[in-house]
């Protein structure tokens, strides 16, 4: 091997590592386990690496993160939060095509707020204050969106009246409609930001030319964009929103409901996405709704990457039978090991400028920072974010253990209950259902609120210690040769691991 000179230091550096082509040079498939990332020089802190990285070719993440399209990982509270935290989620398709629209939430204008009318009564609000947690109800006409604003009833209008005046007609406490601060429909988010903040009101209605009502804002979205500085938003400052649909023909009428109600990103939800049904949807999106973005896959191969990036896909997802839930491997006798299947088709795809999501397979923070190490852009969880106050699913107790249900999309289970899955593992006429995936349960992880940034600081400590402040100046150290990694043996993994110890506790942050 050769050696080289370290200029005006103590001389000769042997050649250390190998380089990612090194490493994948051989034809057997590595996890991220099999292999490490050996460390750099460090000559900034954690704190200032840039985790700014590309999702789609056109659509910009500052977290690298996104959440599964799995019907026990990713609706609407996922969906929010991820993107709060800089990340983006994905909302399955397990359900009916309405039920998915319904689930992308635009943050600011609050399109279906709870309404009531002046002949409620004060126990109405108190009623709806128990159960969506708020006060601040606008009151029109009829008590639906679309009437005439007449009112607004706050926490200040009912605080004091005692318990015998819940009967009281919202009528008689509400604040009147000459005496509200209301702007036109057709404002901008920003506008109506600061007229918000001149009023120093909680809620601003949205009116029409006639005086109805067709939106409100609250204060407490405001505070949201000055705590959650790394929002992934569009440029109507909206959240970002992705969808998964399948590649059949009723996959079209979902593409419309999900297009209307703002997805700014579809990934083609298939386990083996080189297939003629998904490039033909590919070309349908592109043609049909050329400014959205579109994820295909899943792919492991640099083949099958080409045909989906000839057919104009903005991004691919790379994963197939490393998932946890998964067992794709087991009886299609298909797939590949994640940590070779990033590597390859990143590499590929990255000559197309298309850039490419990890998918499934990551346990743990350092298992990101290898995907991403690899090429991958960004990288796409399910187990880790299952059983987070996010996840869908109520928690339950077994053997003293509070738990959510977590299972794949292929999993009997889940194939049961709705369409969506079915197609993402089947094809049209089959007669038996051969799942794909496994129906289990995880333990509460608590709120990803705190668990994303945790991964994030993680992340940053990982490029750190390599010595790259940047996701892509990560990303060039590794095509240019000058990242170096080693190979795990199995003993290394043990030594890598807690070991030696009678017993110990495990806490991550
Ligand atoms: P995890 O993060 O290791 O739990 O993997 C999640 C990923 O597994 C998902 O994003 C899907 O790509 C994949 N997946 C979901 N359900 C199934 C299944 O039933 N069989 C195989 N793979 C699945």
């Amino acid at each position: 091997m050769a050696d080289y000179l370290i200029s005006g230091g103590t001389g000769y550096v042997p050649e250390d590592g190998l380089t990612a082509q090194q490493l994948f040079a051989n034809a057997d498939g590595l996890t991220y386990n099999d292999f490490l990332i050996l460390p750099g020089f460090i000559d900034f802190i954690a704190d200032e690496v840039d985790l700014t990285s590309a999702l789609t070719r056109k659509i910009t993440l500052k977290t690298p993160l996104i959440s599964s399209p799995m019907d026990t990982v990713t609706e609407a509270d996922m969906a929010i939060a991820m993107a709060l935290m800089g990340g983006i989620g994905f909302i399955h398709h397990n359900c009916t095509p309405e039920f998915q629209a319904n689930e992308k939430f635009e943050q600011g204008f609050i399109t279906d707020p709870v309404v009531l009318s002046p002949s409620h009564t004060v126990g109405d609000v108190l009623e709806a204050k128990i159960r969506h947690g708020f006060s601040g109800i606008p009151i029109t006409e009829t008590g639906t969106m679309g009437s005439k604003l007449v009112g607004i009833v706050t926490s200040r209008d009912i605080d004091f009246l005692a318990e015998k005046d819940h009967t009281t007609l919202l009528s008689e406490v509400m604040t009147p409609r000459n005496e509200l601060v209301v702007a036109p429909a057709g404002v901008t988010l920003k506008e109506a930001n600061e007229i918000l903040q001149r009023s120093k009101k909680g809620k601003l209605p949205i009116v029409n030319d006639c005086d109805e009502l067709v939106a409100i804002i609250a204060r407490t979205d405001l505070k949201k964009n000055r705590d959650y500085p790394l929002a992934s938003k569009d440029s109507h400052k909206q959240l970002l929103c992705g969808a998964a649909v399948g590649s059949r023909e009723d996959d079209k009428y979902r593409l419309d409901l999900l297009t209307q109600a703002g997805a700014d990103v579809i990934v083609l939800d298939s386990s083996q996405g080189n297939s003629v049904y998904q490039i033909a949807m590919v070309h349908y999106i592109k043609q049909k709704y050329p400014h959205l973005q579109v994820i295909g896959g899943n792919v492991v191969t640099a083949a099958q990457a080409k045909n989906l990036i000839d057919a104009g896909v903005d991004g691919l997802r790379v994963g197939m039978g490393c998932g946890s839930i998964c067992i794709t491997q087991e009886v299609m006798a298909c797939g590949r090991p994640q940590g070779t299947a990033v590597y390859k088709v990143a590499e590929y795809a990255r000559r197309f400028g298309v850039p490419v999501v990890a998918d499934g397979g990551i346990q743990t923070v350092g298992h990101v920072v290898k995907a991403l190490a690899l090429g991958a852009s960004t990288v796409m969880m399910g187990s880790l974010l299952a059983a987070t106050t996010e996840a869908p699913g109520e928690y339950f107790f077994s053997d003293g253990v509070r738990l959510k249900k977590y299972r794949g999309m292929g999993s009997l289970d889940a194939m049961e209950k709705c369409s969506g899955s079915q197609k993402r593992y089947f094809s049209e006429g089959d007669k038996v259902k051969i799942a794909q995936g496994v129906s289990g349960s995880i333990q509460d992880k608590g709120s990803i609120q705190k668990f994303v940034p945790y991964l994030i600081a993680g992340i940053q400590h990982g490029c750190q210690d390599i010595g790259a402040r940047s996701l892509s100046v990560l990303r060039s150290m590794m095509y240019s040769g000058e990242l170096k990694f080693e190979k795990r043996t199995m003993s290394a993994q043990i030594e890598g691991g807690v070991h030696g110890l009678h017993s110990y506790e495990k806490r991550l942050y």
